[in-house]
C-alpha cells in the first residue's frame, strides 16, 4: 500500500509508503486528505491507513524538470491518439512528429504527439493538414506531470481513493 504525497497546492509530487506517511503525519509534516478503508492498529493507536496526504509546507527550490519521454508525451495527451481521439494502452500508442522530420519538425513537446498506428500510418511522412487529419489540441510542453514509478498495470495501479488527485489529465502510468 502507497500513500500520494501532494504539495500545498494539491499537486501530486510523490509516492511514499504509508509507514512513512504515518511517520510524516505523527511529525505534523503533512494533513491527511483520503484514507483507505483499512485499520492500522498498535498497541497505543488505531488511525485509517492514509491514501492521500497533502504537506503542510512549501516545497521550496525542488521543482522538477518535466522529461521529454514517451511516457509523459502519453500522460500529457491522456493516451488518446491526437488525431481520431481513441484511448490506447500505452503499447499501442507512437510518437508522432506533427511537422514532419522530413520537413524540419523537431523531436520535442511542441512537435510530437501520441497517435495510433492507424492514424500514424494514414499520417505517414506529410502534415496533419496535408494527410486529411486534424489534431485534438495544439501540443504544448506540460507545466507538471506527477512523479511516479509503478511498475504494474496503469488500468488498475491506481487506488481508487487516489484519483480525484491523480488525473491531471492522463492516468499514472510507468516509464517502460
Ligand atoms: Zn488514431
Amino acid at each position: 500500500m502507497h500513500t500520494l504525497v501532494l504539495d500545498q497546492g494539491y499537486q501530486p509530487h510523490r509516492i511514499i509508503s504509508w509507514q512513512r506517511a504515518v511517520c510524516m503525519i505523527f511529525d505534523g509534516k503533512v494533513e491527511v486528505v483520503e484514507e483507505y478503508d483499512e485499520d492500522i492498529r498498535s498497541v497505543t493507536i488505531c488511525i485509517k491507513m492514509p491514501a492521500v496526504v497533502r504537506l503542510l509546507r512549501n516545497i521550496v527550490g525542488r521543482k522538477r524538470a518535466i522529461k521529454f519521454s514517451r511516457i509523459n508525451v502519453a500522460m500529457r495527451d491522456d493516451f488518446k491518439c491526437q488525431y481520431c481521439g481513441v484511448r490506447h494502452r500505452l503499447r499501442g500508442l507512437t510518437y508522432d512528429h506533427v511537422v514532419p522530420k522530413s520537413q524540419g519538425g523537431k523531436t520535442n513537446w511542441e512537435n510530437i504527439v501520441m497517435a495510433c498506428y492507424g492514424c500514424n500510418e494514414k499520417k505517414s511522412n506529410r502534415a496533419p493538414h496535408q494527410a486529411g487529419l486534424r489534431l485534438r489540441r495544439p501540443p504544448v510542453k506540460p507545466k507538471w506531470l506527477p512523479i511516479v514509478a509503478f511498475h504494474v498495470d496503469p488500468a488498475s495501479s491506481i487506488p481508487e481513493a487516489w484519483a480525484n488527485w491523480v488525473y491531471w489529465h492522463g492516468r499514472l502510468e510507468s516509464d517502460p
